[in-house]
């Protein structure tokens, strides 16, 4: 037989780039610093390729709720919350996220893809699942557990979702599945369009939140509450790995789907429960979004900032309006070489390739925090001026 090892090598494209020195993968960071600058081989550099929005990850008051709940109660669970791994501090969370979100329930899990994973409990190999070109692997990857058709539409094009629907059998149930704030593109979905198309198909809304809720809408609820459509989300997804600055996810909905998944969806009966840390953290987190909206504010208007620089400087920055800015590069190998290019000026970012991005649009993903001063964004904005021009990127 063939032997399943000899197929496991990197993409060929990553080769050249490799071959520059610029891989951009697993550079090890030394240090986290207070104020979101990190230690890479002994070099303090500014990032920009965060999702820890608001900066909470090195918040006090999140490590010492950590502390606090690691001396009390462990540092695992032990199990899964089916069997013995409850603890009263996930059901507070429960109650807590339920609240904030305007749901009847929420069941915490121990990521935020693992959030996601649940929903393959939903949707069988009967029924059709309508998803944004442009969702999230976890997403994609709970369609295909569930065994559910997988149609997907463009990125945010409603004609197309409404040809889709149009074409399901009716007598099949489907779901329409969207990210709030798209996390590569920084795009926010068309919550209205798909409200009023999921009302007229009588199909069920789930929206992954892993990036918005906690930044977006007057009270941090996410895209849902930025366009005043909570009520038209069926089931709302959150990872705590972003905003909430730790990890874990959550699941909220209606109680007896959310009772449901708790017994039937797989990434929740047969995987260990969040540990100790993350709830306590995850709790300390939601209370600083409910009486911080400063942090959400400094975001968005450093993302204003920087997006306007980089446009100002030629760059293909997309039509975000949130923290998360695109910075398109098309190539894999001049992606690459932009990122080592921005590391080499002592700015950390994210590079963006196949599979994560469509083939063709690979992307520099900025984005900014709570945390960036005026003078780290000038930091930023400079580096990529440099950059861009030895590589030509920009005049
Ligand atoms: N949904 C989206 C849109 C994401 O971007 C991510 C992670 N990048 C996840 C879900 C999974 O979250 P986690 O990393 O917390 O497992």
């Amino acid at each position: 037989m063939l032997d399943v090892f000899d197929r496991c090598r990197l993409h060929d494209d990553f080769q050249p780039v490799a071959d520059l020195g610029a891989y951009p993968y697993y550079r090890a960071v030394q240090d986290r610093l207070p104020t979101g600058e990190v230690i890479i081989d002994g070099r303090v550099l500014v990032t920009a390729g965060s999702n820890d929005y608001l900066g909470l990850s090195a918040d006090p008051r999140l490590k010492e709720a950590a502390c606090r709940a690691t001396l009390r109660l462990g540092t695992g669970t032990a199990g899964s919350r089916l069997v013995n791994g409850s603890l009263s501090l996930h059901e507070e969370l429960e109650t807590r996220l339920a609240a904030f979100l305007g749901q009847e329930a929420a069941m915490v899990t121990s990521t935020g893809f693992l959030a996601n994973m649940a929903l393959g409990a939903l949707a069988g190999p009967r029924d059709t699942v309508l998803a944004d070109l442009l969702i999230h692997a976890s997403l994609i990857d709970s369609v295909r557990a569930g065994g559910a058709r997988l149609r997907r539409y463009r990125h945010n094009d409603m004609d197309h979702l409404g040809r889709l629907l149009d074409a399901c059998d009716p007598a099949a149930a489907g779901l329409i599945v969207s990210e709030g704030m798209f996390s590569t593109t920084g795009t926010l979905c068309d919550l209205p369009g798909i409200a009023k198309l999921a009302r007229r198909h009588g199909v069920r809304v789930v929206l992954d939140g892993a990036h918005d809720v906690g930044l977006l809408g007057a009270g941090g609820r996410g895209a849902a509450e930025h366009y005043g459509l909570e009520s038209a989300v069926d089931l709302h997804t959150v990872a705590f790995s972003k905003c909430f600055g730790t990890t874990g996810g959550a699941v909220a909905g209606p109680e007896q789907i959310i009772l449901y998944l708790r017994h039937h969806a797989r990434s929740m009966v047969f995987s260990a429960a969040l540990s100790p840390a993350c709830t306590a953290a995850a709790l300390a987190a939601l209370d600083v979004i409910e009486t911080e909206p400063e942090r959400r504010h400094r975001a968005l208007a450093a993302a204003a900032r920087l997006r306007a620089d980089l446009s100002g400087l030629g760059f293909q920055t997309g039509t975000s309006e949130t923290p998360i800015i695109p910075v398109h590069a098309g190539d894999i190998v001049l992606c690459c070489r932009l990122w080592a290019e921005l590391f080499h000026e002592g700015v950390f970012t994210t590079a963006m390739v196949p599979p994560s991005v469509p083939e063709g649009r690979a992307l520099i993903r900025v984005s900014t925090t709570a945390l960036h001063t005026d003078a780290q964004l000038d930091r930023i904005a400079t580096a990529f001026a440099a950059a861009g021009r030895r590589l030509g990127l920009i005049p």
